[in-house]
């Protein structure tokens, strides 16, 4: 496991994810029934942006571009003022817990799960594991509460990750198939994202959605040239939630060629 997320937080990857992210949970959370969430890749929870993240300085093109935000982005960027640091996906959905809520976080780094253990210890809402997320999707679900988000953000680093979130997806459709699922995965060319997109259709899965965002056009296989995020049962309001903030994104941090998009891949 060579991946650390410490040289990447806070990159436009990350403000993409974490601004979906968030919506989604807004969304979740207009209902008083408890939630559930399962963060399968957590990492460890806050990035200092001036430290590991200064060796990239990938932030710079990401959340730095980002202040003073507009008017799409500014329930993301203010949550990350409030914090101080770089919040990840688990610190993020913490902030948006209510009483009742929970959340399970899965992180299969040695270091990095004892971290985020760390900073958890003294919130009972909140549960750190250190196994992988993938068995956790097998494991941890369908939830007791009955209504759970389900993050899945792997670092892409071995071959056939995008096949294991497919199957992840079908994995976690054959416990709780009602849940809500968001997937991040890298925009470098297109044909590995189209055979994606296809084996999700292939899968039978209902109600699935891609957003997209691409700051070039994604025509080097060697570079990070966008992302999108999966979202299968996307929450009433979602579609309307996502478009303006993909297209804040991309007029912000967008170079020639760049794009955002919403695309249905299989029906509700
Ligand atoms: N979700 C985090 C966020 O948004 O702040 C970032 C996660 S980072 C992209 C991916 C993380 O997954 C890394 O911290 C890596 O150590 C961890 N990881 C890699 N393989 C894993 C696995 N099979 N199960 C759980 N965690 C894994």
């Amino acid at each position: 496991m060579n991946y650390r997320h410490a040289f990447h937080a806070g990159n436009f990857a990350d403000c993409m994810k974490h601004a979906l992210l968030l919506s989604l949970l807004g969304l979740l959370t207009r209902k008083p029934t408890p939630l559930f969430v399962l963060d399968t890749h957590a990492g460890i929870g806050s990035y200092d942006l001036m430290g590991a993240a200064q060796r990239t300085g990938e932030w710079k093109q990401g959340i730095a571009r980002l202040i003073p935000p507009t008017p799409p982005l500014v329930p993301f960027v203010s949550l990350i003022e409030r914090v101080g640091l770089y919040p990840g996906s688990p610190r993020i959905i913490r902030a948006r817990l209510r009483p009742g809520d929970a959340l399970a976080c899965c992180e299969l780094h040695p270091e990095d799960a004892a971290t985020l253990r760390a900073a958890f210890r003294n919130e009972p809402q909140v549960a750190v594991h250190h196994r992988d997320g993938y068995e956790a999707v097998r494991a941890l679900l369908p939830p007791p509460q009955r209504r759970g988000l389900v993050l899945i953000d792997p670092p892409y680093e071995a071959p056939g990750e995008l096949d294991r979130v497919v199957q992840a997806l079908q994995d976690g459709a054959a416990r709780f198939n009602h849940g809500v699922y968001a997937a991040w995965y890298p925009i470098k060319h297109r044909s590995p994202v189209t055979a994606f997109h296809l084996a999700i259709q292939a899968t039978g899965l209902t109600d699935v959605i891609a957003a997209e965002l691409w700051l070039r056009e994604p025509t080097d296989p060697d570079r990070l040239n966008g992302c999108g995020l999966i979202i299968r049962n996307p929450p009433y309001g979602f579609d309307a939630e996502a478009a303006p903030i993909l297209g804040a994104l991309r007029d912000t941090l967008g170079e020639a060629g760049a794009g955002a998009d919403l695309i249905r891949l299989t029906d509700e």
